[in-house]
């Protein structure tokens, strides 16, 4: 092992194998990235989490945003990525235009509520923290692209969020085709009218008619044929994002901490697992988070799993925090991955079980129903009445006007005992993308950002190609671009 800049360099050695691969294929951060899911319907994983010793720890909490995201993704990319590569994509993931508030190289800035705290990750283009790790993924992808003279078909599926995050990053490089499937139900008028803005050119918005289930089966259809089976991915299944994440995990606990060692605890309004997996590795990297509190909204499938051992799909409801809408947290299986002792064979064998019967208990894996919160998640459950609360007690606290997956998780954190160890929220989205829930808890929407005024009147009416839920359709579509 060799330490130089503080970096372990043995930290940079990362290989990723898919969970459910029996003979452990090691394929490149690079490779990972341009490939989606695995081919056997797995996900890619670093074998190992780099663990970082105390010294450089301590270094990277004084680091600014965008030179820690940069010593964050060298444990990951270091080996295909040179350091001056690196350097650029987070340069221009994070420049000053793209995140117009950023203050003294703070881009997610940690605010105190009453005792709580709320960590800012949606200041980015789109407002919502899926910009965090998107505007990396769109300069990774590029930059490998060209080094290979290759170009990319990604598909897409989006409940809100990530399609314009993505279209915001992908926009207009050159060797990416992007098809972005979103429901014709669910999406907020705002969230449509970001995406449909950005359609043209290397950009192809396809409204499906039917819900955010129906768009996955969509993507999942398409790839099974061996026609579309390079396609890739932009949702969390795809490690550049997760691995961007983990930075601002480090950047709160620079915010809230002056010693390093104190515990924090983060409180992570999920979905897809992805966010929270992000903590899951940070701490795992050697940050000393002692809980990671999962809220969910009424779709609780994450929290039952985590207070009673079964994991349990059912039909997902549309909720006024959509983006957190899910049947099944494709993530998920990245730490079951873990507990399972890294052993592909019974990852397979748990997701077989959970496919064929939609439920599956750890007691049947040979681990206690209560594993997740013996290493340290914890969950709580948020209902529309408590979103609204949470979004007037917030503004009562003079915290400012959160928006309601934000308001999942501080109805969760207003639960827990005030212990002297500090919470940290996670802000995932803007409020200006949910007035209507806003105008509904406090009787008013504030004045937008000059950025985001008069947005749904730019929509062009053709900025959607409208299609039934039919496979078929969509590969013809994919086909004559
Ligand atoms: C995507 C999203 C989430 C859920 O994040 P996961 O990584 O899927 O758990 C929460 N809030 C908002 C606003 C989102 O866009």
């Amino acid at each position: 092992m060799q330490t130089g800049k503080g970096l372990t360099y043995s930290a940079r050695m990362v290989e990723l194998v898919s969970t459910r691969d029996p003979r452990e294929d090691a394929i490149t951060y690079e490779q990972a990235i341009l490939a989606g899911l695995a081919p056997d319907g797995g996900l890619y994983v670093p074998k190992r989490y780099p663990v970082l010793d105390e010294m450089t720890l301590q270094e990277l909490l004084a680091l600014d945003f965008v030179e820690l995201a940069v010593r964050i993704k060298t444990c990951f990319a270091g080996d295909g990525f040179s350091p001056q590569d690196i350097k650029g994509f987070m340069e221009r993931a994070y420049s000053s235009d793209k995140f117009p508030h950023t203050n003294k190289g703070v881009v997610t800035p940690v605010r105190q509520v009453s005792t709580l705290f709320i960590q800012n990750l949606s200041l980015g283009p789109t407002a919502a923290f899926k910009d965090m790790a998107l505007q990396p993924l769109g300069q990774e992808m590029n930059c490998s692209l060209e080094r290979a003279d290759q170009s990319l078909r990604i598909l897409g599926a989006t409940s809100g969020d990530t399609g314009s995050a993505a279209e915001a990053a992908l926009k207009g490089l050159p060797r990416i085709q992007l098809f972005m499937l979103s429901p014709r139900e669910g999406m907020s008028e705002f969230q449509r009218a970001q995406m449909g803005r950005l359609s043209g050119g290397n950009i192809t918005n396809i409204s499906v008619a039917g819900r955010f289930d129906d768009c996955q089966d969509l993507v999942k259809s398409v790839k099974a044929d061996p026609e579309f089976a390079d396609l890739g991915a932009v949702n969390s299944i795809n490690f550049s994002r997760i691995s961007s994440q983990v930075a601002y995990y480090f950047a709160a606990y620079n915010q809230v901490n002056s010693n390093f060692g104190e515990p924090v605890d983060f409180v992570v309004p999920s979905g897809n697992f992805g966010n929270v997996l992000a903590g899951y590795i940070a701490r795992a990297m050697g940050l000393p988070i002692r809980r990671l509190i999962i809220a969910t909204n009424e779709n609780s499938v994450l929290h039952d799993v985590i207070q009673t051992g079964e994991y349990r799909t059912r039909q997902a409801e549309i909720t006024s925090s959509p983006s957190m809408d899910i049947s099944k947290a494709s993530n998920f299986e990245r730490l079951i991955y873990d507990l399972l002792g890294k052993d592909p064979v019974r990852v397979a064998a748990y997701m077989d079980r959970f496919a064929a019967t939609g439920a599956v208990r750890f007691s049947e894996f040979g681990l206690s129903d209560s594993v997740l919160r013996d290493i340290g998640f914890d969950s709580g459950v948020s209902t529309h009445e408590d979103r609204l609360d949470s979004i007037r007690w917030v503004h009562d606290q003079g915290g400012g006007i959160i928006d309601p997956h934000t308001a999942d998780a501080v109805t969760v954190a207003r639960r827990l005992s005030d212990d002297g160890v500090p919470k940290i929220c996670l802000e995932t989205a803007l409020a200006v993308k949910f007035e209507p829930v806003i105008q509904e808890a406090l009787g008013f929407v504030p004045e937008r950002e000059e950025r985001f005024r008069g947005l749904e009147d730019t929509m062009e009416p053709d900025a959607f190609l409208e299609i039934p839920a039919d496979p078929e359709i969509l590969k013809d579509i994919i086909r004559s671009q």
